[in-house]
């Protein structure tokens, strides 16, 4: 039998208990991983042990899919009239709302991520969007179309069965609310499997899909290694899509896998190197401060994240000095958590700390300037990056090329409003972008030239629900909220009923 993990936290921002079943979530029942395996869960806080988890292997696999499988031909699917499954969505909602400040706390644990942000932004959309979701179920449908007067033709937007879905560690349970409710709202059941590094508001979401009543088999969340579990998924003949959510390495493992078994529809949402242009012209605090949120929130662990900062030569001291500033400020609320005042926590694990420190010392091996950060934070605990401004940075950089996915920016100069859209198109990446100018003909002109899914016009990483979130180029391909995601979690048919033809 699975255990709890359970602690009790008396902070300022939380005060009470926390905890969530350690097992994997299976045919609605909590069970130990088949072989056995578990993955040791840290607090990126401390660096030290939170929990351990069952890991699935592809034997776990295997049981999830073929739960969800007979949950989609008895319990679910069209069988189930839209509405009832939109209760259903709302009525999870409801006991997430309900029990919110725990999901928030649980999360700051396992990612660090200060309790504003988890509170503040991640709890609020991930609410958001499975109500918006559960509103959708019974709008789900397709169209008439005149041919002539012998026939009718219609067509039926229909469940692809079992669907695999994969998400990273940034925003763990808004990956799964992003997964999740357009998944379920269109009759599809699934098999989830969060990171590895972060699967305990996951685990915690499973008993409330299970309190809420939804037939067993139709969610199964299942945390396991990429290598092992992630590839059962992508492998498994049974499953009909997958949507994934990570990085262009792992997205392209996927496609590669959905060609090798059975032709999966997959959707992916991948990596970025968002440009964020700062003309001459805008808003400088303004600017300064969106371009603060875009490369510093979440530690600089967002997709979408401005971490190439594009300034145009007149505003570029004056810019470079307010946003160095931020960054100083940002160093002296980083910290615990659940610490009042905290806006700047660790990033999330030894290894992406690792990763994130190579990056700087290439980048500083190539000559980019640290004008503030480059180091460790001082605190001694937990994987803590001081906020980074890179100057002197030029196009062929890595720092300017690759995805570092910590808080680092990198700060290039430009003179032309052309100069500047051809850097920015510079990058085998097209997530998002963001124009800071007060033209509003410079604003559209430029915002239509990037290559990029998302554009933001004096703003920055703002998310909305309703709104369709992916990328171009090697960012991947489909749509995930809004409208959008419910065409990617349906198929068309066409039905063409003969009225009146004699032959
Ligand atoms: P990752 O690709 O290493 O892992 C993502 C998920 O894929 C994890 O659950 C992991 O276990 C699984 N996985 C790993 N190898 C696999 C394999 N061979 N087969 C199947 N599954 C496998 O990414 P990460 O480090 O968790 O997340 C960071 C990356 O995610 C960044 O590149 C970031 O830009 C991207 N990301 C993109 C978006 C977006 O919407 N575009 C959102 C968040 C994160």
């Amino acid at each position: 039998m699975p255990e709890t993990f359970k602690v009790e936290l008396d902070t300022p921002a939380y005060k009470g208990s926390v905890s969530c079943n350690t097992g994997l979530f299976i045919n609605g029942k909590f069970v130990d991983a088949v072989e056995g395996g578990t993955i040791d869960v840290i607090n990126p806080s401390t660096g030290k042990l939170l929990t351990k988890v069952a890991a699935a292997t592809s034997k776990d696999v295997d049981i999830a899919v073929a739960a969800a499988k007979k949950a989609y031909k008895t319990s679910w699917g069209l069988k189930v009239p839209g509405a009832q499954r939109g209760e259903l969505l709302m009525k999870l909602a409801t006991l997430l709302e309900a029990n919110i400040d725990e999901f928030a706390a649980l999360e700051c644990l396992n990612v660090g991520k200060p309790w504003s942000e988890s509170r503040g932004f991640d709890m609020k959309l991930t609410l958001q969007t499975l109500k918006y979701y559960a509103g959708w179920a019974d709008k789900v449908h397709g169209h008439t179309i005149e041919t002539n007067e012998q026939k009718l033709a219609y067509t039926r937007h229909e469940p692809y069965g079992v669907v695999g879905q994969i998400i990273p560690w940034n925003y763990p349970l808004t990956m799964v609310s992003w997964k999740i409710g357009p998944a379920l709202a269109t009759g599809n059941v699934v098999v989830l499997k969060p990171s590895e590094i972060t699967p305990l508001t996951a685990l915690k979401f499973a008993s409330l899909v299970q309190e809420a009543g939804f037939p067993p088999g139709v969610v199964n969340i299942i945390p396991g290694y990429g290598s092992t579990a992630g590839t059962a998924i992508s492998m498994h003949p049974d499953i009909r899509k997958i949507a994934f959510t990570g990085s262009t390495l792992t997205g392209r493992k996927i496609q590669e896998a959905s060609a090798k078994s059975n032709l999966k529809v997959v959707t992916l949402e991948l990596g970025g190197k968002s440009p964020n242009i700062i003309f001459d012209d805008a808003d400088l605090d303004q600017a300064v401060k969106w371009a603060a949120i875009g490369i510093f929130s979440n530690s600089g662990q967002v997709c979408t994240a401005g971490s190439r900062i594009y300034v145009q030569e007149g505003i570029y001291d004056a810019f470079i000095q307010a946003f160095s500033e931020a960054a100083a400020g940002l160093n002296t609320k980083t910290g615990d958590p659940f610490s009042e005042g905290t806006i700047h926590g660790p990033v999330v694990s030894q290894t992406q700390f690792d990763r994130v420190m190579s990056h700087i010392d290439a980048a500083k091996a190539e000559g980019a300037i640290p004008f503030i950060g480059g180091e460790r934070h001082s605190l001694t605990e937990g994987f803590f990056v001081k906020p980074t401004i890179f100057t002197n940075c030029t196009p062929d950089m890595k720092i300017v090329q690759e995805e570092v996915f910590g808080p680092v920016a990198a700060v290039v100069k430009f003179k032309t409003e052309d100069e500047a859209i051809e850097m920015a198109n510079d990058t085998n990446y097209g997530l998002a972008c963001a124009v800071f100018t007060e033209n509003v003909s410079r604003a559209v002109r430029v915002s239509n030239a990037l290559e990029a899914g998302m554009a933001w016009v004096n703003c920055n990483i703002t998310t909305e629900y309703n709104v369709p979130f992916g990328g171009y180029k090697q960012s991947g391909y489909g749509r995930e909220l809004g409208a959008y995601a419910i065409d990617t979690y349906t198929q068309v048919k066409a039905v063409h009923i003969n009225v009146g033809l004699k032959i």
